[in-house]
Order: structure tokens, then sequence, then C-alpha cells
């Protein structure tokens, strides 16, 4: 004999009514256990697709749908946050590489500069070494001329002794 659930007393014949929700316990078929009236239990027998839930599982699964309602709103708030910060973050990304490309742009300005300056420096340096290479020249020629005419003036005063 099945024990009521709630008044804990047996449950003779068909006096019991089993909860179709979650906990699945019998009690008996009246107002004080089953908080069910005869009108509602006449309404079970007429339509089988209603089912006998007791005030308990009533509760747990109304408690389970507000859980399940806040969770979603949790999460499509959650949900907005991650859409904001992902448009924030891809902004900071658009910046940075606008930033990448200015520096990488003024990078490569200097680095022409630099390159023009060196190669302007070393025209210089070729000029320079030819200019000194002309003087060098020059110098040898009049070196030579005043060697000649040492040596023929040594020739005269050797010739006048
Ligand atoms: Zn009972
Ligand atoms: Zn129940």
């Amino acid at each position: 004999m099945d024990e009521c659930d709630r008044c804990h007393k047996g449950i003779r014949g068909d006096g019991g009514i089993r909860c179709k929700g979650v906990c699945g316990r019998v009690y008996h078929k009246t107002k004080a256990c089953a908080a069910i009236d005869e009108y509602c239990l006449q309404g079970l027998v007429n339509c089988p697709f209603l089912r006998f839930m007791c005030h308990d599982c009533v509760t747990y699964i109304s408690n389970v749908d507000d859980a399940l309602k806040q969770m979603l709103d949790i999460a499509n708030s959650n949900k907005i946050n991650i859409c904001e910060q992902k448009s924030e973050i891809e902004e900071l990304i658009s910046n940075h590489n606008k930033e990448i490309a200015a520096l990488l742009a003024n990078n490569d300005k200097e680095i022409k500069r630099v390159v023009d300056n060196i190669k302007k420096v070393n025209r210089e340096k070729d000029e320079l070494i030819k200019r000194v290479e002309k003087l060098c020249t020059v110098n040898k020629e009049h070196f030579e001329k005043s060697a000649e005419s040492l040596s023929k003036q040594r020739e005269e005063i050797i010739q006048e002794l």
C-alpha cells in the first residue's frame, strides 16, 4: 500500500494520485493532501493529456522557469556587452593599424632621407678624391720642372767652374 506523502497515512484502492511533475510522489485524492477538488479530478479523468502535478513540483518548475529566464537575461546582456566590446576592439585594432601604417610611412621617408644623404656624401667624397688627384698631378709636374731646372743650373755652374 502506498503512503501519502502529505499526511503519511496509507492509501487504499485507487484513493491515491501520483504526481507527474518531477517528484513522482503519491497523495490522497483530497483537497487536504493533493490540493485537488472533485472538478479537477473529473477533468483529469476526462482529458487524457492533462497531468496532475503537486504543489511542490509546480513551485519547483516555476522557480526553474524563473531561473532560466534570469540566466537567459544575463546571457543576452552579456551578448550585448560582448558585441559592444567587439566593436571597441575592432576600432582599437583599426586605429593601431593606421598608426603602424603611418609609422612605416615615416620610417620609409626617414630611410630614404638617410640613403639620399649617404649618396650625396659619397658624391662629394668622389669629387674631393678627383680634386686631390688633380692636385697631385699638378704638383708632380711642378716638381719635375723644378728638378729639371735645378739640374740644368747645376750643370751650368759646373761648366763655369
Ligand atoms: Zn494524505
Ligand atoms: Zn510533485
